[in-house]
């Protein structure tokens, strides 16, 4: 595929100029507090300004006027302002601004003397004290290739039981997180074995796909109701989706990126494929063979376009559950 090729765009992009304004003191994050007692619940949407399917689901929850029964829901909008430069002749650049929003959890903390950063390091630090504050986090994103649904539960046997808790998608990647930069998902006690926090990134389908819309919507309603913060009649009617068949859990073991941005499969490939035999060829990275390590090798996310030197060009995973 070329580079500017891709999906139909098959909904409407939402103008949520609305929700700049907040009593959060952060635009574009809305924090609802029931008064009572219970867990903080955040929702989040455009960690990556291109992936809009997310951006739909909160700003229907905000139009909705959706209150928690008990605890706080938080609901916002990261990468507002790459969102706002999307443009249809380059549909993928509005994913990030400078860097990916996605990666700057690591260095969050680390001391900061007010030399110039990022514009996303600069969102990240006023969505911080509320990612803090959240007990449960759900991150809304969607995928550039046409791949089926994902949730990503980061490298903890907790993240994984509350994808099962959730109960779909099917497909549940544990990895151990992104080598480029930590996540937000894995942010604090969302990375800590022993801390009560959890979260949940989902990879609702392709960006721009319906499907993904419906997706969304599933995956957060279920997560709210689970949450306990709100009733499952509280929530819009027809966003629960019927249960999936069983769900399986896939241990990404390596990620292949490629050196110089040359590297080709063989033929396109499928997201969560199985690769049935050990060292079947792949494709080759500036000439050089790539093949499967395993038997049942499971090819998580593969970029079927064109990437830019050192950015990984497939994950491998085995079915572990
Ligand atoms: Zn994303």
């Amino acid at each position: 595929m070329a580079d500017e090729e891709h999906h139909p765009i098959e909904f409407d992009f939402p103008d949520i100029s609305r929700w700049r304004q907040s009593a959060s003191g952060a635009e574009y994050v809305h924090v609802l507090d029931s008064g009572e007692p219970g867990p903080v619940v955040m929702v989040n949407a455009l960690t990556h300004g291109n992936e809009v399917s997310g951006a739909i689901v909160v700003d229907a929850l905000l139009s909705a006027g959706l209150k928690p029964r008990r605890g706080a829901l938080i609901l916002s909008f990261a990468n507002v302002a790459a969102y706002q430069t999307f443009k249809i002749e380059t549909p993928f650049k509005s994913r990030m601004l400078d860097e990916d929003f996605n990666r700057v959890w690591g260095r969050i903390d680390m001391p900061h003397n007010g030399e110039a950063e990022t514009r996303e390091m600069t969102r990240a630090r006023v969505l911080l004290p509320f990612v803090r504050r959240a007990d449960l986090l759900l991150d809304l994103h969607s995928m550039h290739d046409d791949c089926v649904p994902l949730m990503l539960c980061g490298p903890l046997d907790k993240g994984v039981a509350l994808a099962k808790q959730v109960g779909t998608p099917i497909d549940v990647v544990r990895d151990r997180g992104h080598a480029a930069g930590r996540r937000m998902r894995d942010y604090g006690g969302f990375g800590d074995a022993d801390s009560p926090k959890n979260a949940l990134l989902i990879e609702t389908g392709q960006h721009w796909r319906a499907s993904s819309v419906v997706v969304a919507k599933d995956v957060t309603a279920r997560f709210l109701d689970l949450s306990g913060v709100v009733e499952a009649g509280d929530l819009p009617v027809g966003w629960r989706q019927p249960d999936p068949p069983a769900q399986r859990v896939v241990q990404v073991t390596q990620a292949v990126a490629t050196k110089r941005g040359d590297f080709k499969f063989v033929r396109r490939m499928h997201g969560q494929e199985v690769i049935a035999a050990a060292g079947t060829l792949l494709g080759h990275d500036e000439g050089e063979p790539v093949h499967t390590p395993y038997d049942d090798c499971v090819l998580v996310m593969p970029a079927n376009h064109r990437v830019r030197p050192g950015v990984t060009i497939v994950r491998l995973g085995r079915i572990v559950g």
